[in-house]
């Protein structure tokens, strides 16, 4: 990974202008050996106070538990099983956050400690608890330290890992800015360990299929997975206006680098922040089902209308009204996500119909729309013009 690639002379000031930022930091970044890296931890805190006087409001996303944990219990190298994991999380946790408190502690931080599970930040009651107790600890001038509640979360409602959380928890907080620092230091077009043309990419306007590429070609099996939970992070992210760099946190004081126009991918948020129910929606990582769409719905929903029964050609999962599902182009692209307004037993019934039919069909005046445009959220738009089917929307009764 050559530095002489592109030089580290980037915008300067990129942080201190937020006013609300998240820090992510890998695990292996904080632990060696299972030991803290106290010095790289006191300096992360010197550079999280120049933040907070610059007038920042913070919120750090920390992962270690595991790591510092094994340390302590003396679990062996390699692959743990879920338990173990969970048990050195349990031990490591109490270290972590002991160590954030003390470092912030003599800058004359508070720390608050955060654990969420998938479901705090998906389901939408939890998801307000999580984001109001978060809200509240930063009015109140605090740090929250949040990371996985590992002791909790079986393999079916955990993140796994802290990039998406991070992001998650980013646009809950509706922060500006979101900073992922791990080994890597960015994105490049190739795997730069194998390819010795990889351009390394300082700035990511949009999120398109050609940048979704070059995370899934990224070095070894490890660092694949590594970079396409960032790409879904920056997707996350950027869909709710949370701009998001990806930076090396391997060393001293990466934030003050990052200010001085360091080294730094930047995925730009877009010019609209999304409503903070179009993030919860577009960053749902759990759909129940899928709704296939037909030509003339693509046209519609990309045009900003809403899905009608009419334009739905196949259906998949058992959601029930209120889940999330995707949104499946009849190529079978994803193109996003949106709210059902039925469950899947009326859905499928009334699919492909129009929607004045579904009183008589169902025995009951349900909602026009499969789901409404404000509870639709598409990842991708086409590049050609996209016209609306005015005879199309007509003939299927849209209101
Ligand atoms: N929550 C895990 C821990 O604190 C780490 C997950 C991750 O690094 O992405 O050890």
């Amino acid at each position: 990974m050559s530095e002489t690639l592109q030089p580290a002379d980037g915008e300067t000031r990129r942080l201190s202008r937020s006013r609300r930022i998240a820090v992510k930091i890998g695990s292996s970044l904080l632990v060696a050996d299972g030991q803290l890296k106290r010095a790289w931890l006191a300096a992360l805190c010197d550079d999280l106070a120049m933040l907070s006087r610059a007038g920042a409001e913070l919120i750090v996303i920390s992962s270690g538990a595991i790591a510092l944990g094994r340390g302590v219990l003396g679990l062996p190298a390699g692959p743990l099983r879920l338990e173990q994991a969970q048990a050195a999380a349990s031990v490591g946790q109490v270290a972590l956050a002991q160590a954030y408190a003390e470092a912030l502690g003599s800058r004359g931080l508070t720390a608050g400690q955060i654990l969420l599970t998938l479901g705090d930040t998906e389901e939408r009651r939890r998801y307000l608890n999580a984001r109001e107790t978060i809200a509240t600890l930063l009015k109140l001038g605090a740090v929250p330290i949040v990371n996985e509640n590992d002791t909790v979360a079986t393999s079916e409602i955990r993140y796994g890992d802290n990039d998406r959380l991070a992001a998650r928890v980013a646009t809950m907080c509706s922060a500006d800015c979101l900073v992922l620092l791990s080994d890597v230091d960015g994105l490049y077009t190739a795997p730069p360990a194998q390819d010795p043309n990889a351009v390394f990419l300082p700035e990511v306007p949009a999120i398109t299929p050609e940048i979704e590429a070059m995370a899934g070609a990224a070095g070894s099996e490890l660092s694949r997975g590594g970079m396409r939970t960032k790409i879904d992070a920056a997707r996350i992210a950027t869909s709710a206006g949370t701009t998001m760099a990806i930076a090396s946190g391997t060393r001293m004081n990466p934030l003050a680098a990052i200010e001085e126009g360091g080294r730094a991918t930047w995925f730009s948020a877009r010019a609209t922040p999304a409503s903070a129910r179009k993030a919860w929606i577009g960053g749902h990582l759990e759909p129940r089902g899928a709704l296939e769409l037909d030509a003339g719905a693509i046209r519609a929903v990309v045009s900003g209308r809403s899905l009608l029964p009419a334009g739905v050609r196949r259906i998949e999962g058992t959601f029930t009204r209120g889940d999330a599902v995707r949104i499946v182009a009849p190529d079978g692209r994803d193109i996003g996500r949106g709210i059902v307004a039925y469950d899947h037993p009326e859905a499928t019934m009334i699919m492909g119909r129009n929607s004045r039919e579904i009183e008589t069909i169902l025995g009951y005046a349900g909602r026009a729309e499969m789901v409404h445009r404000d509870d639709l959220v598409l990842r991708y738009q086409p590049a050609g013009p996209c016209p609306i089917d005015e005879t199309t929307e007509e003939e299927r009764g849209h209101a």
